[in-house]
């Protein structure tokens, strides 16, 4: 995939947050101490206070229990460090002074890095062990967009948790797959997944879920485009499929229908639980965001393209 370089700082800074390669969460908690940072008018980072900044955001985070990191058995330092400080294993100090020392040293040099190469407007300049806010991120960040920015820096957390739970429970998937037959291949999902559709036909009390009429022969399709996870795929008509935008009212019969497979006791069940957990409990805001945030990239990608 290559992009346009383009100066313009709100395009630089929505390809670090929605398109940069993420091995844990710390890019996107550096995004939201930048976005802080220019709010309380500082511009100056000191280790410390990047470390304060990350530890707000991480206690916060882990109230969900969702992993930071890709690896499953090494969890990002963060999470660690946020664990311990909840558990009283290491004090307010300790924390600080291990966030600060143990945290950075990756994400700081590589935040600006997207696709390989680093975006043309940088939003800091490293000064020994500090950063300095350039005028680009008080131009992001003090631009009508900061709110629909923002909401990308949530979104794009939710995401990665998303994914590194799903990738760290690739057995549990595999076990799945074996028992479904169920193929979710490259960035889509496979048309051969018809062992899984009568499962799915049952949830939806076999209507579209599109149009929300009653299904004859329904194929399983992504809610948003990149989607292929069983909480984002659902049975429609082939038209509905191909013609129908996006609405609410479906994503709505998405996010009662993964209710229901919480509440019954097929093996999807664990598949679900194990890819999104806890949003299934937040009456689908989380649900909606991953949606939107898909569609957005989605769009963004046929802008770049066209
Ligand atoms: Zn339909």
């Amino acid at each position: 995939m290559s992009r346009t370089p383009s100066a313009d700082p709100i395009t630089n800074w929505r390809n670090i947050v929605l398109y940069g390669r993420n091995v844990t969460t710390y890019k996107i908690a550096l995004a939201q101490t930048i976005a802080d940072a220019v709010a309380a008018g500082q511009t100056r980072l000191t280790r410390a206070d990047l470390a304060a900044s990350f530890l707000m955001q991480y206690r916060d985070r882990l109230a969900t229990g969702m992993p930071q990191g890709v690896l499953a058995d090494k969890p990002a330092v963060m999470e660690t460090i946020a664990k311990d400080l909840a558990a009283g294993t290491i004090s307010e100090e300790r924390a600080h002074l291990l966030a600060s020392r143990e945290a950075f040293d990756d994400v700081i040099p590589r935040f600006h890095t997207v696709d390989r190469e680093q975006v043309p407007v940088p939003f800091y300049v490293i000064e020994g062990k500090d950063i300095v806010l350039t005028d680009a991120a008080a131009d992001v960040w003090e631009s009508r967009y900061a709110p629909a920015l923002s909401q990308d820096i949530h979104a794009r957390w939710d995401t990665l948790e998303a994914g590194f739970r799903a990738s760290h429970s690739a057995r549990a998937l595999r076990l799945s797959n074996d028992t479904h037959h169920l193929q979710l291949v490259g960035a889509g999902i496979s048309a051969n997944v018809t062992s899984i559709a009568p499962i799915l036909a049952g949830y939806q009390r076999n209507t579209c879920i599109h149009c929300g009429d009653p299904l004859a022969d329904g194929i399983v399709v992504p809610m948003a485009p990149g989607i292929t996870h069983l909480w984002g795929i659902a049975l429609a008509h082939s038209a509905c499929a191909e013609n129908a935008a996006p609405s609410r009212a479906a994503d709505d019969r998405l996010i009662t229908r993964n209710h229901d497979i919480e509440r019954g006791s097929t093996p999807l069940r664990a598949y679900l639980v194990d890819a999104v957990g806890p949003a299934l409990g937040d009456g689908g805001s989380t649900i909606h965001r991953l949606l939107d945030h898909a569609r957005r990239i989605a769009e963004d990608r046929g802008r770049w393209a066209s």
